[in-house]
Formats: structure tokens, C-alpha cells, sequence
């Protein structure tokens, strides 16, 4: 098991084996002081074929295959508890992998101990279906598994998006590949070896679990292409993920697909100001910002613009930007030097493009935070909703605040990018609430709240932003495939147009 914040050793999960990887280097870092934490050899598209043909016969192994939920559930459960012994040391290792606070590294750890334990338990309550004869028979559909599941992980929460998709897909009586973000390979590795630990003490084969980082236009690509990989779960962006698509539908293989968003948060006259500057910076600037759900554009009707306007521009200079160890930071630094500088780019041609820049708008000039990738929070205005920032995910602490006019208006502006993952709606009126949440495009809506999550809850993505399920019972059927089963009950043979039976 893991005992301390070091790194651990220069190797990744290949068919159940730890070994060091055949492929590139790779360098995590500590992005609040650019400081290296360890190196890592990735995986190469032989160790994806090797992992790929390990998971084949894990899957089929009757020692795997022949489980039953509750026994699977069981081994959930086993992984669950394993993690959260270790959630200090996970916290500690994320934080620095990546440079979120500790306190939402934390809280990840706790979501992917959750995400064991809710599924176990889904999984231990799940009932095949006896359905509704038609005929002199009993009909009846079973849930069975995928075989080989390749699971496809970003950079921006890493323990959490990656149990997402390991407890429902084994649970399912799947064997996976997971592959991690080049950039944050090393929470993954970490808990690979704990579900790695546990499934061998429980006696199961070898093979259940790769973990193969690396970059994802070989490795990821060789995951996705591989003939025995026969369901493709992917979180990232859209391109990527149509991409991914493609190669699907010449395989014909299902794909789970959560990608980008540009999400509105909506403060109509009578919010509570209170409540909604606290949402709208939570929104926005928590995770410096890089999150898929984050609510990167504020509409405020205009008859409250200047007020809340200023309320949030206040707020926003308030917020605590600083080392993700430090308990009392607010806004940590981005997850690489090179993603915090594609950020303020999209900043500078923002202003090139008339935006005003509210507060940010540049690197923190505080000389401590100098080695890290710091980009203060942002607000702008002064721009409209076509403007290259108002439809382009930035995936950085910038919030665009824009007018609105009533709510025919302010639906045509909400719905005029790709995307459609998520939705901010404060106010005080729950009809219109309810009104504007139906017409604005989104999997997911918050009304006087934001970014609050619930494994319990299905979460996906509409237009650009995805297709399929995650979370929820809905999400472990996204790792399995429905078949039916006739036992027929006729006493008399079937009738047969020009044959009825005779001879024997
Ligand atoms: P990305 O698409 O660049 O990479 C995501 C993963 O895919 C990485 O593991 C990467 O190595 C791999 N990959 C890259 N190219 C590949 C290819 N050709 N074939 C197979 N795999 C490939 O995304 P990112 O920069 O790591 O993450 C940021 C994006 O993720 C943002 O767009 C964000 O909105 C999105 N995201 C979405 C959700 C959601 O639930 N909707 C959650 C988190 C992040």
C-alpha cells in the first residue's frame, strides 16, 4: 500500500503486472513551483496490445465470470475501503500532481470512495427483468458485460473521473484498460495499484486492470482501436472525443462520450445577491476554472447588471490564489505552465476582440507564486455572445458577464454555442425557474445552486457536449449490453405455415 507522499516506483499496470512501460517519458510536475515530482515511462502500443489480450482472458476467466453481483459488489466494496485508508496520501499525491487544493483533492478522493460504494451497493440491488409474456413463453432480459472496456481520463480530476468509470465498469464484470492524462498519470497509477492489490487478494486474474499512460494520440488511439476493446468510455474534449467516434462507428462499438462545455449561469432581477455571487465565483473560479462544468458565462439581466457586476468584480479581487497546500487558498494554479499560457492567450485575443477586462487578466504578480503556472481569476464584459471566448471552452478561471433581455433573450443567447452540459439558473421565482430550465440546453441544471454533484445522479452532456450516461443506475448500464432470453412453455409444437408437426 501506499505510506507516503512520494512517488511511487517508475512503473504502470500492464495485464495485471507492474512493470516499467515501453513508451515515452513522462515528466509530472508540480505546477505551484514548476518543480518535477518524478518520471514516469508510459505505455507503448505494445503494452496496450499485451494489456489488451490479458484483459480478454480476465474477462472470460470464470474466476471473473462467474461471480455474482453480490460477489462482485464485494470486491467493490474491498476497493472502497482500501482507497479511503489511503485518502490522506491520495489527496496529498493529487494535489501535487495537478495543483488543486487540498481540500478538493480531498473531496475527490472521498467522491471516488463514494463512487465504489454506491455502485456495490447498485449493483447488489439490481434485478434482471422477468418481462411481460405475449405469447407461450417466458421472456426475460439480462444485463452482460462488454468483455474489454477502454477507459479514457483527462487531467482535471483525476481519481474521481477514473473511479467513474472503473467501479461501474467492473461492476459490470468488465475487465479495462484505463488510460490516464499524460500531464497527471500519477493518481491513477496510485490507485491502480490499490485495485490492483485487491483484486489479487481476492484471487481474481491477473489482467482486470491496466493502467497505461501516456500520450493519447498513440496509446489512447491504440486503446480505442484495439479489435478486443469492445466499449470505449472517454471523458475530454470535443474534438478528441469525435474523433474517438469515428474509429467507433467503423468498429461498430458503443462509446460513452463526456466532452467540453461553455456553461450559463443565469441572475435574473430577483436573486439573492448573497447566495448568487458566492455560486457564480464557486462556479466559475473553483478548480482555477477547469472544469467541464464550469459556468464561464454570466448572463445578469440588465436591469441589475452594474449591481451585480460589481458585487462579483469585488468578490472575485477578494479570492485567495495561491498553493493548493495552503488551507487557505481559494484559486490554486493551473494544471501545466503551457495550459495557463493557451489561457491567457485566449485573454489577450479576447481584448483584441473589444473585451473589457473587469480584474485579471494577467499572471499574479506576487513574487512567491512566481515558479508557478498562477493566472489571477478574470472577469470581462463589453463583449456579445457570438465573440470567440463566449462560444470557445477556455477551461481557465475567466468568467465573460453578458446583458440580457428578457427570457426569449436571454435562451437565444444561453443556446448559441455547441455545447450542452450544464446550466446555472438564479432566482427566487421557482415557475420561471422551472421554464428556463426546460428551454435552456443542458444535461445538467442547477437552480439556485452550482457545480454540486451526486454519483446517485445521471450526468451527461447534450449537442457537443457528450453522448451517453455516467453516474446513477443509468451509468453502470452504460458498461453493459441488454440481451433477452425466450424459454418457450407451449405444449404443442410451434405451428408452422404447411407443416404441423407429425412423423416423430
Ligand atoms: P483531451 O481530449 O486532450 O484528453 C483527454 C484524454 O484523451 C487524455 O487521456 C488524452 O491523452 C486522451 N487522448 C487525446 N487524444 C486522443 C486520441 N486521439 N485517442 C484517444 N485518446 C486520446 O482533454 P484534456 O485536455 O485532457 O481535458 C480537458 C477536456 O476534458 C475539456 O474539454 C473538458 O471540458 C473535458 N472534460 C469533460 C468532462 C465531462 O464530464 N463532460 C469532465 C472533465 C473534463
Amino acid at each position: 500500500m501506499l505510506t507516503t507522499t512520494e512517488p511511487p516506483p517508475d512503473e504502470i499496470c500492464v495485464g495485471g503486472i507492474w512493470r516499467r512501460g515501453g513508451g515515452a517519458v513522462l515528466s509530472p510536475y508540480d505546477p505551484a513551483t514548476g518543480e518535477r515530482i518524478t518520471t514516469v515511462t508510459g505505455a507503448d502500443t505494445t503494452d496496450v496490445d499485451e494489456a489488451a489480450a490479458a484483459a480478454e482472458h480476465a474477462a472470460a476467466d470464470p474466476r471473473w465470470r462467474g461471480l455474482l453481483p453480490h460477489e462482485r459488489a464485494r470486491v467493490l466494496h474491498r476497493i472502497a475501503d482500501a482507497v479511503e485508508r489511503e485518502a490522506a496520501t491520495l489527496a496529498a499525491l493529487q494535489t501535487r500532481d495537478t495543483g488543486k487544493t487540498l481540500t478538493e483533492t480531498a473531496a475527490l478522493v472521498a467522491s471516488a470512495v463514494g463512487t465504489f460504494r454506491y455502485t456495490a451497493a447498485a449493483l447488489e440491488t439490481s434485478d434482471d427483468a422477468l418481462t411481460t409474456p405475449r405469447g407461450p413463453h417466458l421472456t426475460m432480459t439480462v444485463q452482460e458485460p462488454y468483455g474489454v472496456v477502454g477507459a479514457i481520463t483527462p487531467w482535471n480530476s483525476p481519481i474521481a473521473s477514473d473511479a467513474q468509470k472503473l467501479a461501474p465498469a467492473l461492476a459490470a464484470g468488465n475487465a479495462v484498460l484505463l488510460k490516464p492524462a499524460a500531464w497527471t498519470p500519477l493518481v491513477a497509477l496510485a490507485l491502480g495499484r490499490i485495485v490492483t492489490q485487491v483484486l489479487d487478494a481476492a484471487g481474481l486474474p491477473p489482467g482486470l486492470l491496466s493502467v497505461l499512460p501516456g500520450d493519447g494520440r498513440t496509446v489512447g488511439d491504440a486503446v480505442v482501436r484495439d479489435p478486443r476493446v469492445g466499449m470505449v468510455s472517454f471523458t475530454g474534449g470535443t474534438d478528441t472525443g469525435r474523433g474517438i467516434a469515428a474509429i467507433a462507428a467503423q468498429k461498430l462499438m458503443p462509446v460513452s462520450l463526456e466532452l467540453g462545455g461553455k456553461s450559463p449561469t443565469i441572475v435574473f432581477p430577483d436573486a439573492d445577491l448573497e447566495h448568487t455571487v458566492a455560486g457564480v465565483l464557486y462556479g466559475i473560479f473553483s478548480s482555477s476554472g477547469q472544469s467541464c462544468v464550469a459556468g464561464s458565462r454570466v448572463f445578469v439581466a440588465r436591469e441589475i447588471y452594474d449591481e451585480v457586476l460589481d458585487a462579483l468584480d469585488s468578490a472575485t479581487r477578494a479570492l485567495r490564489v495561491g498553493p493548493g497546500t495552503d488551507p487557505r487558498t481559494q484559486v490554486a494554479p493551473l494544471v501545466h505552465h503551457r495550459h495557463r499560457d493557451a489561457v491567457a492567450a485566449m485573454v489577450e485575443q479576447a481584448r483584441a476582440d473589444g473585451a473589457r477586462v473587469v480584474c485579471g487578466g494577467r499572471v499574479p504578480n506576487d513574487p512567491d507564486l512566481a515558479g508557478g503556472a498562477y493566472y489571477l481569476p478574470t472577469i470581462l464584459d463589453g463583449l456579445g455572445p457570438d465573440a470567440a471566448i463566449c462560444r470557445q471552452e477556455v477551461f481557465g478561471p475567466v468568467a465573460v458577464v453578458l446583458p440580457f433581455d428578457g427570457e426569449d433573450d436571454l435562451v437565444a443567447q444561453a443556446n448559441s454555442t455547441v455545447y450542452g452540459l450544464a446550466a446555472g439558473i438564479w432566482t427566487a421565482d421557482h415557475r420561471r425557474a422551472w421554464r428556463v430550465a426546460r428551454r435552456v440546453l443542458a444535461g445538467t441544471v442547477w437552480i439556485n445552486t452550482y457545480k454540486q454533484f451526486s454519483i446517485a445522479t445521471p450526468f451527461g452532456g447534450m449537442g457537443e457536449s457528450g453522448l451517453g450516461t455516467e453516474k446513477g443506475r443509468p451509468g453502470i448500464r452504460t458498461y453493459s449490453r441488454t440481451r433477452s432470453v425466450f424459454w418457450g412453455m407451449a405444449e404443442e409444437p410451434l405451428a408452422w405455415a404447411g407443416w404441423s408437426g407429425g412423423g416423430r
